[in-house]
């Protein structure tokens, strides 16, 4: 399978739709171990992103991973909009130079982007971030030679879920302590929401 245009946009509608909907459970999620702002954060982000894209007419995967960066990183605000723009930068500058992705190049693209975040928020894999969610994803699509929808699909849903069980060390949730256990990490349902419609995009869903 290859990356096209149409699918990586049908992938930012489809994040887009999830965000929205989600936007108060983001927030109730990110009441219990933050500052509760999480979902008005991606909801005010995503909105910007489909409407760069509505705006605009692409010839590389790369220049609307691009638009999604730049707009994730003056829009989203928080903590999490310069990672989830990093990462977007990551994935844009790895899918550089080709109007279609193929596999490999998406795959090597994710690494960076897990490289990316981590060096930008300084999280390991564990400290219940955004980062057990991405480098999850990041791992399995190295043991597999093409996209899975259904298994990236669960992917995405177990490490989201592994992160209830976690300790917070980074972030605002890490001022709770051992107080941060048995809450899901906000950021990873947001990305949880990302790897599900980059599934649904594969599957050909608008
Ligand atoms: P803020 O905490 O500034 O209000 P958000 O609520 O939008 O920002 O985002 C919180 C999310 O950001 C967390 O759930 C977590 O996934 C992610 N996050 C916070 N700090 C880090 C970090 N240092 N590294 C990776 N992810 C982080
Ligand atoms: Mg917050
Ligand atoms: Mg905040």
């Amino acid at each position: 399978m290859v990356l096209h245009v149409e699918q990586v946009t049908a992938w930012m509608y489809q994040t887009n739709d999830k965000i929205q909907s989600n936007k108060d459970y983001l927030s109730s999620l990110d009441q219990a171990i933050g500052d509760g702002d999480h979902g008005i954060n991606m909801a005010r982000g995503f909105e910007a992103v489909v409407s760069t894209i509505a705006d605009t007419s692409y010839s590389t995967v790369s220049e609307v991973l691009q638009d999604v960066a730049k707009t994730l990183m003056s829009n989203v605000g928080g903590a999490s909009g310069p990672l989830f723009g990093t990462a977007f930068l990551k994935l844009s500058m790895g899918t550089k130079g080709t109007e279609e992705v193929d596999y490999s190049t998406f795959v090597e693209s994710m690494d960076q982007a897990v490289a990316g975040l981590q060096q930008r928020g300084k999280a390991e894999q564990g400290e219940k971030t955004m980062v057990d969610v991405w480098s999850s994803v990041a791992a399995y699509l190295h043991q597999q030679d093409d996209f899975h929808p259904k298994t990236l699909r669960k992917i995405a849903s177990s490490s989201m879920e592994e992160t209830k069980g976690m300790i917070a060390t980074k972030g605002r949730a890490s001022y709770l302590k051992e107080r941060s256990k048995g809450h899901l990490d906000p950021g990873s349902v947001s990305s949880y929401y990302i790897f599900t419609s980059l599934a649904d995009s594969l599957e050909g869903k608008e």
